[in-house]
């Protein structure tokens, strides 16, 4: 394969169009093979999967690949192409190649692990989520006929959607991820058409609240109105968490203006599956209140079920809730928020039982680098409109176990995915629209970003 001139936007387009059938078979293979890492499916679809995309990245030109085995989890794919020349920078390329279980199969339209044409894309589970990330990587090393003008360095993880410890990895290892920049391409447009680079991710924390009040349940007509009934001091407390509008009201959690991107209210109504004409909780614009501000959210309740109800007084309750804050609060200071703010309540004077939880830190991107010029321009290129600039309430742990490796690489989130590609949910979708402009914002950016390294070094 030849490589292109990477001076040239017409070249690249041309280049790309000719990858993409084989590009689209190779993705086709892929999404085929069941990657499932959870615990009780196999581990052969997984390894497979594995072994496909090493034999993908040898024959994209890449001599250096080795697999890093870290207990109770699937190998990391771990490649290196070498920078050109001294000046030029180097880059990290994420994704995975696991994917989530199907679910209930019966509400998928074709079997979730047979990729099947659909209008300008394809279905199968894990097609968008991440194998379409990784065909985009791959896209670019072909284009460059692997000798990419920048250094890169290849991750591709085997077990992101279970939870790996190689979250905690990289620190550990600062050396290996050292770079540059890193394109972390688990994510994709805010709307098909829309490029998008995601610049925050909320942080996450976990609390369970109890009350206990009677030792066992007591009838309800003998006891009811006196003994205190733990479903109802925990309903309480529960109903404290929001204010009249839906707006968080625990103090201290920090909430800001969101200045990027976002849905317009209908948009989100659509996405989420509101049932029709219901009002959206909280107020403020929608990246405030999904981005950039707080949300709690009860996940799980423990209390008698309707169909066994008896006519007794609940002894005992208990609710998990889900907290998720600010990308740059601190995790510990944010779940302390929110346990201090149940310990202090005691509805009808019955205090509660408070347990925190796991905590995940959130993410905020700088933007203001060249690998951010680059990326800017590249995305303009590919999708011919500039991009937007959103957060997620998801969180990536491992951006920050990458960020903390290389601290002062500029950590750049792109891909093809799009909103309306059913991640974890039936029906998973691509679009061959957008997987084609990823490969092309990756080419276009590693190009961007060597050029604008040489001038930098130059001036
Ligand atoms: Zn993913």
């Amino acid at each position: 394969m030849a490589a292109m001139d990477p001076g040239n936007e017409r070249d690249l387009q041309t280049e790309v169009d000719g990858l993409m059938d084989g590009l689209r078979s190779d993705l086709e293979r892929l999404a085929a093979i069941p990657s499932i890492s959870f615990p009780g499916f196999p581990a052969g679809p997984v390894l497979e999967a594995h072994d496909l995309l090493v034999e993908l990245l040898h024959d994209a030109g890449v001599a250096h690949v080795e697999r890093i085995d870290l207990p109770d989890t699937a190998p990391v794919i771990f490649a290196e192409i070498p920078p050109p020349h001294p000046d030029a920078p180097t880059v990290l390329l994420y994704s995975h190649y696991d994917v989530q279980p199907p679910g209930d199969e019966s509400l998928w339209q074709s079997p979730p692990f047979e990729p099947t044409p659909v209008e300008g894309g394809l279905r199968a589970r894990g097609i968008a989520d991440d194998k379409s990330n990784v065909i985009a990587h791959l896209g670019m090393l072909r284009a460059f006929g692997g000798r990419p003008p920048v250094g890169v360095k290849i991750v591709f993880e085997g077990q992101e959607e279970y939870g790996s410890p190689f979250d905690a990895y990289p620190p550990t290892d600062p050396e290996r991820f050292a770079c540059d920049a890193m394109v972390i391409a688990d994510l994709g447009n805010l709307r098909p058409g829309t490029p998008t680079l995601t610049t925050g991710l909320r942080g996450a924390a976990e609390v369970v609240v109890e009350a206990r009040t009677l030792q066992e349940p007591r009838h309800s007509g003998e006891f009811g109105g006196a003994a205190p009934d733990a479903l109802l001091v925990l309903l309480k407390a529960l109903a404290t968490l929001h204010d009249v509008h839906g707006d968080v009201a625990v103090e201290g959690l920090r909430r800001e203006e969101w200045e990027g991107a976002g849905y317009t209210e209908d948009e989100f109504r659509k996405l989420a599956g509101v049932v029709g004409g219901l009002p959206l909780l909280g107020s403020g614009t929608l990246g405030e209140r999904l981005w950039s501000g707080p949300a709690i959210t009860v996940i799980g309740l423990d209390a008698p079920t309707v169909a066994h109800a008896a006519s007794a007084v609940v002894p005992y309750a208990r609710a998990k809730l889900n907290l998720r804050f600010h990308p740059r609060q601190d995790p510990h200071e944010a779940q302390d928020r929110l346990v201090r703010h149940l310990l202090a309540l005691k509805p009808f004077g019955v205090p509660l039982t408070v347990t925190p939880g796991d905590t995940g830190p959130g993410y905020e991107a700088a933007t203001g680098g060249p690998a951010y010029r680059a990326a800017r321009t590249a995305l303009r290129e590919a999708w011919g409109t500039d991009a937007s600039y959103i957060a997620t309430g998801g969180s990536i742990p491992l951006v920050n176990g990458l960020a903390q490796a290389a601290p002062g690489a500029e950590v750049l989130l792109f891909g093809a995915q799009d909103n309306l590609c059913n991640l974890h949910a039936p029906n998973e979708r691509v679009l061959f629209s957008e997987l084609r402009a990823t490969v092309l914002a990756m080419c276009a950016f590693v190009r961007e970003y060597a050029a604008g390294f040489r001038q930098g070094a130059a001036s």
